[in-house]
């Protein structure tokens, strides 16, 4: 179990344990689970997208482990306030940095603040679990309701 003491960083920990908007907003225009069977995590997010495609209000359920609740955490705080297609584009870099040794881009950026959980690219079975709620939130942005890891 080195590997996650290696990962559970003190960022990771305290999002982990206090989650930001943990919760299911009743006002939700859409929504998507995503499973990870592999890890055991579960997250439904639920977006609220007003009529100019921005995301107003993000908020997550579901449980898993401390990777994919920090990173569920994470997500929906900084795709608040975000349209669409920046939200879309954030995930895409946030993967990129999951999956690649190319993490020089993200100083200075909002990508600096998921760098914590970018050491999951060592494990490729954390990869999943960082990505995770990712994956949902992009599902639910493009009108799915479900998204698993295992395809
Ligand atoms: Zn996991």
């Amino acid at each position: 179990m080195d590997e996650l003491r290696e990962l559970y960083q003190e960022v990771i920990l305290d999002h982990s344990r206090n989650p930001r908007n943990c919760r299911h907003p009743g006002d939700a225009t859409c929504q998507a689970r995503g499973d990870n069977p592999l890890c055991g995590d579960q997250i439904t997010v639920y977006l609220k997208v007003d009529d100019q495609g921005v995301v107003t209000d993000a908020a997550f359920e579901g449980r898993g482990c401390a990777i994919s609740m920090a990173s569920a955490s994470m997500m929906t705080d900084l795709v608040k306030g975000k349209t669409e297609a920046a939200a879309k584009d954030l995930f895409e870099r946030f993967h990129q940095m999951c999956t690649t040794d190319d993490a020089a881009s993200a100083e200075g950026t909002e990508l600096e603040k998921l760098q914590v959980l970018s050491g999951v690219r060592d494990y490729p079975m954390r990869v999943k679990c960082a990505t995770l709620p990712w994956h949902a939130m992009s599902a639910a942005l493009a009108g799915e309701e479900e998204v698993t890891t295992e395809k």
